[in-house]
């Protein structure tokens, strides 16, 4: 017998989609993909050159459990764009990713029963992670323009809140939270006294002309928890690095956690990362191109029959309304799939108010883009 606990964790949608793209494929079937939620960049150089002349030097041991104290330094100056000046040693953890980053704070925060409010859409992992450490996700809507519907927020709080988990700039609508929004959400968060969780792994992502995305971290409230990590913005996702911020006490619970579950993060990978932090000009190119991809995109979508689109401002994701189409998300993911080999991920999969839309991440070249676009609109005119 395997465990309950597991038996209760949903399987990841675009996973599976990338599966069956992936049989078409061996199967010599050319499929455009739009369901991938990770850069399509290489590594930028330098980055890479760092991670071989670490290895090379020897940097391949166990590091202290929070992480190089180096790297957290290098995070901590990286971090004064908050007005604050974070504590290298208490108040910031390297992790594997966000993915550990979450989980850990997660654990080191909540009892079985507590209450964790999330938006519907969200990240389909979350209530995986709630649920695993037998706590509840709870869920509040957005607003027809993808933010947070403060009143809904406010009604979802319960005796039970134990923290609001935000994802921003979001996973899957390609929106971010104005300050004024997080400052509001803080408010809400101090009333309840709850933690604030904040998902920020696409903050430099962003296409307003702005340097980032605002952070929690800005709001001044002491019960966040910000993580973010190298995997989106320097196209380091199979790196596996992240870090968390949070107050020294709940940092020592986390770093608990990563002493005996973990260890340390990866040794040359975070010397790499150090790297990573100092590549402006590289990150700029990406950014360009993705803001190129963002724009063709959205003109291609909007102008197809029966797509309602809201133009995202960041990330690389973006979440057309296709009521006008199909109700059902997952028919037609299914549909494009078969007919126009194009893998995209049906709304549904994040969430019972994400139905009736569908996510393309456009972390793929305009070539595929182009093609993609013209096969959807030739597919839709039989579908039924
Ligand atoms: N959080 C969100 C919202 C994501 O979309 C993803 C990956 O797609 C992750 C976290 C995972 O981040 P990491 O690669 O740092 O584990």
């Amino acid at each position: 017998m395997t465990s309950r606990r597991v038996a209760g964790v949903k399987p990841f949608q675009v996973m599976e989609i990338l599966a069956r793209a992936q049989r078409m494929e061996r199967e010599g079937k050319r499929v455009i993909h739009f369901e991938i939620g990770e850069p399509d960049f290489v590594t930028p150089q330098r980055i890479r050159e760092s991670a071989v002349q670490a290895i090379n030097r020897g940097f391949t041991h166990y590091t202290e459990s929070a992480g190089l104290l180096k790297l957290r330094e290098a995070l901590a100056s990286h971090l004064e764009f908050t007005g604050r000046r974070f504590d290298s040693n208490s108040e910031i953890i390297v992790t594997g990713g966000v993915s550990q980053a979450l989980f850990f704070a997660l654990a080191s925060l909540l009892d079985p029963g507590d209450e964790v409010i999330m938006t519907d859409p969200h990240y389909p992992c979350y209530p995986n992670f709630v649920c695993f450490l037998d706590a509840k996700p709870v869920y509040t809507s957005l607003t027809d323009d993808f933010k947070l519907d403060m009143e809904d927020l406010k009604e979802k709080i319960s005796s039970r809140t134990k923290a609001i988990l935000v994802n921003t700039p979001s996973n899957p609508t390609g929106m971010f939270l104005e300050l004024k929004e997080l400052r509001e959400l803080a408010e809400i968060a101090e009333d309840s006294n709850s933690y604030v969780l904040s998902d920020e792994i696409y903050s430099g992502l962003v296409y307003d002309g702005r340097h980032r995305s605002p952070s929690i971290l800005e709001t001044g409230y002491d019960k966040v928890v910000m993580l973010d990590g190298f995997s989106k913005l320097y196209s380091m996702t199979g790196w596996r690095v992240g870090y968390v911020v949070c107050e020294p006490e709940l940092a020592a619970e986390v770093l608990k956690l990563q002493q005996n579950f973990y260890i340390s993060p990866s040794s040359f990978v975070q010397h790499a990362a150090v790297t990573a932090l100092e590549c402006r000009d590289e990150v700029r190119a990406m950014l360009d191109e993705f803001a190129r991809r963002r724009e063709y995109i959205v003109g291609r979508l909007q102008e197809m029959e029966g797509f309602k689109v809201k133009e995202p401002n960041a990330a690389y994701y973006i979440f057309p309304d296709v009521k006008a189409i199909s109700e059902d998300s997952t028919k037609l993911s299914s549909y494009l799939l078969k007919e126009a080999r194009v893998a995209v991920t049906p709304g549904i999969a994040f969430g019972r108010r994400g139905e009736g839309h569908l996510r393309f991440s456009y972390a793929t070249s305009i070539e595929n883009i182009k093609e993609g676009m013209n096969r959807i609109e030739k597919a839709l005119k039989k579908f039924s």
